[in-house]
């Protein structure tokens, strides 16, 4: 069983692309105890279980080492996708990796100041993300090397030109990374009013993430993409997608999950999804030889920009 958890819906950053409800729909929440133990207490007997934890800003509820402990003493493989702020606190972060966190995920929209404040909005974030990852690298290579940490690049429009940059500065400082991401652009209600500083099409974005990919392959670095399908990219990518030459094995399938958000008070009335929101062109996907391999394209983006920048492979 996976469970996906928004364990609470506030944050303290206020990114400019951010797709989480924070505040919006429902007052700002934390999850609640009772609900994680009733999920670990009707899934006790399976066998493969995976807590996907992530918010709002996850480390800013008040039990989250509690509620990652439980998931991990119960068997879950856990993970949890952070902005990593909480992690300049050296306190906070040595309690944390002794929670029972498997993985750490956490997003790096840039490699200085100017470009990473600039998207999260507050002054100072940067230094901030560059202290917790500081400690928590510190902490890995001392005493918990088993944790694995994947740093995830941003696909927007004001800081994709960097993103080779923020592959140099993560080698140089981060050596001992597990894993680079490279996530797809997803546009939210948010995006839109940031469209000049986010929106980007994935033509438009090709040349800028190849360059990238290709530093990714010459430091050794594991790479991780979705959402970004192989057509875009180019056929010398095939070895990051087609899951039967190169099994992506760090990639942690999420679907099918059950969805469970901070106000929601019982198990019944989480929601179990089957299938991601991502989609592939009936007309174009059918002819492609990697139609297996791949998972499209997010709904939104064709949405907004159809399926002109898929070419089937053949
Ligand atoms: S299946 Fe479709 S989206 Fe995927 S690589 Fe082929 S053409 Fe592109």
């Amino acid at each position: 069983m996976n469970a996906f958890i928004e364990v609470n819906n506030y944050c303290e950053l206020k990114c400019r692309f951010c797709v989480a409800d924070l505040g919006y729909k429902y007052p700002s929440t934390n999850i609640s105890l009772d609900l994680i133990d009733e999920i670990i207490k009707k899934y006790k007997d399976d066998k493969m279980k995976a807590a996907f934890i992530t918010g709002g800003e996850p480390l800013l509820h008040p039990a989250i080492n509690d509620i990652v402990c439980k998931f991990a003493a119960n068997n879950y493989y856990t993970y949890i996708t952070t902005n990593g702020q909480r992690f300049s606190n050296e306190k906070f972060a040595v309690d944390f990796m002794y929670s029972g966190i498997h993985r750490i995920s956490i997003p790096v929209y840039g490699c200085c100041s100017s470009i990473y404040d600039a998207m999260t909005g507050v002054e100072g974030s940067f230094n901030a993300l560059k202290l917790g990852l500081d400690n928590i690298f510190y902490i890995k290579r001392k005493y918990a090397s088993h944790i694995k940490i994947e740093l995830r690049l941003l696909m927007a429009k004001y800081n994709i030109s960097n993103n080779k940059n923020v592959v140099e500065w993560i080698r140089e400082n981060y050596p001992d990374v597990d894993y680079l991401s490279i996530l797809g652009l997803q546009l939210s209600s948010r995006t839109n009013n940031y469209e000049h500083m986010i929106e980007i099409s994935m033509t438009e974005a090709a040349p800028y993430l190849r360059s990238c990919l290709k530093k990714i392959r010459e430091y050794g670095i594991k790479c991780i993409i979705t959402g970004i399908p192989l057509c875009v990219l180019g056929e010398e990518f095939s070895d990051y997608y087609d899951k039967k030459i190169n099994s992506i094995t760090e990639q942690v399938q999420l679907f099918p999950h059950l969805s469970i958000k901070p106000h929601l008070k019982t198990l019944a009335d989480c929601l179990y999804r089957e299938e991601s929101s991502k989609k592939k062109s009936s007309d174009v996907c059918q002819q492609c030889r990697y139609q297996i391999a791949c998972e499209g394209v997010q709904e939104r983006y064709i949405q907004k920009y159809g399926f002109d920048d898929l070419k089937a492979i053949t």
